[in-house]
């Protein structure tokens, strides 16, 4: 095979699921930093889409990893040896969560995560009915998919599940949906890909009493807003509102691939019984990636990161302006820029790239460019990426 070059093998053997992929090659990461393979550096604005909370490689997830890996990887399907990496990471992680969020089951995916909580609603409420909402995106399985919020994506598809009604994020109308019919509402907590949108508190406040005025679960799905992102280790502490089930993913495995839903002892145990393994995994909870979540999550609440996130986003919001910027969503460390059109957005998150910055669009926002570094980024270094931002909007509109 010599002579072919890996780019070629990639386009050729690696099944390609989009006509324009970035199609870098990289070499090694640290950081805030990838380098590719002929050793030009960028700075990663986007966390390899929100996972790398704490950067790349941090020293104490390599050492968990390799510790773990030393003594023992895949030994049995989920949930029947007793697995240390997976209960230390399950006690540390509710912990810091809610009293009535204390059983984790740990899945390989968000979109698995996703999936176990629909069956998991389904299963305690004997109801099929559930709520979800336009622009949302919850993972690309066929569960995951029908409660996915834009009909292009969803469309090619069919059937999917019945039963998924979908309605505006932060339109009142869901509360005349919501009645003794519905399993689960479920929605992003600050909804991503329609290029973050922050939803009214009262809004989720009442969303909450109405699932309960009809015995409904709520179901937040915290998979790309959770572990600080939005100044809040969850972003549902901001809105005062706690979840029935709360979906994670990304971030949660510091690297390494791992989801979770999240509930009450008493509801998660309905998985036990009639069926019994109402949800089976193999890999899930894989004792590296737990490893690797539990120290990832010892360092992003030893450090000062989610106290600081902030501050760092209204600098963001200070720098990045620009006439071709049209719009700015935010919160937390998070951003949207809204340009002209996709055509535009496209060229700058090009020539951003070019310059030596990593960033994308956003599934629902074709026409807004992505911001979300690591959260260990520092105040000089976003200062300075901001001025590379604009350079590249700078290069484009100025070239056309
Ligand atoms: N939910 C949200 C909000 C997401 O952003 C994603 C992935 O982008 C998922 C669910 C699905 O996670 P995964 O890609 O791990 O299946």
């Amino acid at each position: 095979m010599s002579g072919i070059s890996n780019k070629e093998l990639f386009l050729q053997h690696v099944a390609q699921t989009s006509a324009a992929p970035i199609g870098l090659e990289m070499k090694n990461a640290s950081g805030i930093h990838i380098w590719d393979v002929k050793g030009k550096k960028y700075t990663d604005l986007i966390s390899g889409f929100s996972v790398c909370n704490i950067g790349h490689s941090h020293p104490h997830v390599v050492k968990a990893v390799q510790e773990q890996a030393a003594e023992y990887m895949h030994l049995i399907v989920y949930g029947e040896f007793i697995e240390s990496p997976q209960v230390q990471y399950a006690k540390l992680l509710t912990d810091h969560l809610p009293p009535a969020l204390n059983c984790v089951y740990f899945t390989n995916s968000g979109a698995e995560a996703t999936e176990g909580a629909m069956k998991l609603a389904k299963r305690i409420t004997g109801r099929s009915k559930i709520i979800a909402f336009n622009n949302a995106y919850h993972g690309s399985t066929q569960g995951a998919l029908s409660v996915m919020g834009g009909e292009y994506w969803r469309n090619a598809f069919r059937p999917l599940l019945p039963d998924i009604v979908h309605v505006d994020y932060n339109d009142d109308a869901v509360f005349e949906l919501i009645d003794s019919s519905v399993a689960c509402v479920i929605l992003e907590t600050v909804q991503a890909e329609s290029g973050i949108t922050v939803p009214r508190k009262e809004w989720l406040q009442a969303i909450r009493k109405k699932c309960d005025e009809h015995c409904v679960l709520l179901v937040f799905d915290e998979i790309q807003a959770g572990f600080g992102r939005t100044g809040s280790l969850w972003a549902f502490e901001q809105f005062e509102v706690i979840p029935d089930i709360l979906l994670l993913g990304k971030a949660l495995g510091g690297g390494m691939p791992l989801g979770a839903f999240i509930a009450d002892k008493k509801l998660m145990s309905t998985l036990t019984y009639n069926p019994v393994l109402g949800h089976i995994t193999t890999f899930g909870g894989h004792p590296v990636s737990c490893a690797a979540g539990k120290a990832a999550l010892e360092v992003l609440l030893q450090g000062e990161y989610i106290q600081q996130v902030h501050q760092k986003g209204k600098l963001l919001q200070t720098h990045l302006q620009h006439p071709a910027i049209q719009h700015t969503n935010s919160y937390g460390l998070w951003m949207s820029l809204k340009f002209k059109d996709e055509m535009t957005n496209q060229q700058i998150v090009h020539q951003c790239v070019k310059n030596g910055l990593v960033t994308d669009w956003f599934l629902f926002a074709p026409d807004r460019l992505r911001i979300a570094p690591p959260l260990i980024i520092t105040e000089a270094e976003l200062t300075e990426v901001c001025a590379t931002i604009i350079m590249s909007i700078d290069e484009i509109v100025n070239e056309s």
